[in-house]
């Protein structure tokens, strides 16, 4: 089989937390291209409807949109009900909501650090636990969380301490839960993405200002599109990756070298 063949995801099933805009809209389209079954899972239910069936017009696959808040242990539990409902199985768990919250550490209150601290890493864990414990029955699967660049670097001017100690926990529990599921098949591998243009940022009023700051800080002068972020989370999703386990791959144009 040639690697383009081997690349594609026909007849797997995925979901997508985090599915219905930006990073993870863009990767579910391209896990899509690729051939799966696309779960939509989001807070926001009309538009993870309506990204659900412009994935399903435009690549012909089956989708279905599903309400979730991922800090929900009942409702992740019922999300992959559905999901099995719907599909039979769960091959790819594309773990991926998240939110940025920018508060100077000493004006933090706790309420605003749990909230960060349960969406971007209590939300991987309760999602890759369900997912996980679908694949070991069924023999193996394929989880990515989305962790960030600022697991690796403290970001500036912004204050983001409760994000940056969410998504370095987010790496850290990934190779954990690779080590732990090395026999059970189940391939457990996050991203680290830079600065990508998407809602998180674009529709923050506050960030809008610092965008030329970052972007004189990056070595390609420009954040990244979702776009960019396709390619390695299809090859992690499916059979060109299976020696890849408890990897962090940061995408960022070098942002973190300098
Ligand atoms: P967006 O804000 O564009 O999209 C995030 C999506 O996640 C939204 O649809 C949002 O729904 C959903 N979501 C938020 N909270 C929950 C929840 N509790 N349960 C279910 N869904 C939820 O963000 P991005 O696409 O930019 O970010 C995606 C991931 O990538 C995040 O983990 C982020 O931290 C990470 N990342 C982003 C970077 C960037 O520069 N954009 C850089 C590095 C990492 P709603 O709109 O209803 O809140």
């Amino acid at each position: 089989m040639g690697i383009l063949e081997k690349m594609r995801l026909d007849g797997k099933k995925a979901f997508v937390t985090g599915g219905a805009r930006g990073i993870g809209k863009c990767v579910a389209t391209a896990l899509a291209e690729a051939g799966a079954d696309i779960a939509i899972v989001d807070m926001d239910l009309p538009v993870a409807e309506e990204t659900a069936k412009e994935i399903a017009a435009a690549t012909g696959v089956k989708t279905i949109a599903v309400k979730t808040d991922v800090t929900s242990q009942s409702e992740v539990d019922a999300m992959i009900d559905t999901v099995l409902g719907s599909f039979g199985r769960i091959d790819i768990a594309f773990c991926n909501a998240g939110i940025a919250l920018n508060v100077a550490a000493e004006e933090m209150t706790y309420e605003q650090w749990l909230k960060v601290i349960n969406v971007n890493l209590n939300g991987v864990f309760l999602t890759a636990q369900a997912a996980g414990k679908v694949m070991i029955k069924q023999g193996g699967g394929s989880i990515i969380n989305t962790a960030s660049m600022s697991a690796h670097i403290v970001n500036v001017p912004q204050p983001q301490c409760a994000y940056n100690a969410s998504k370095a926990g987010v790496i850290q529990l990934t190779k954990s839960l690779a080590v732990e599921w090395i026999d059970k098949n189940v391939r457990v591998n996050c991203i680290s993405p830079g600065y990508i243009g998407t809602d998180l940022i674009l529709s923050n009023e506050g960030l809008k200002p610092l965008i030329e700051k970052w972007n004189a800080m990056a070595p390609m002068g420009r954040m990244g599109k979702p776009e960019e972020l396709q390619a390695i989370v299809v090859y992690l999703a499916g059979d060109c990756s299976t020696f890849t386990t408890g990897s962090d791959f940061v995408v960022d144009g070098a942002f973190t070298c300098i």
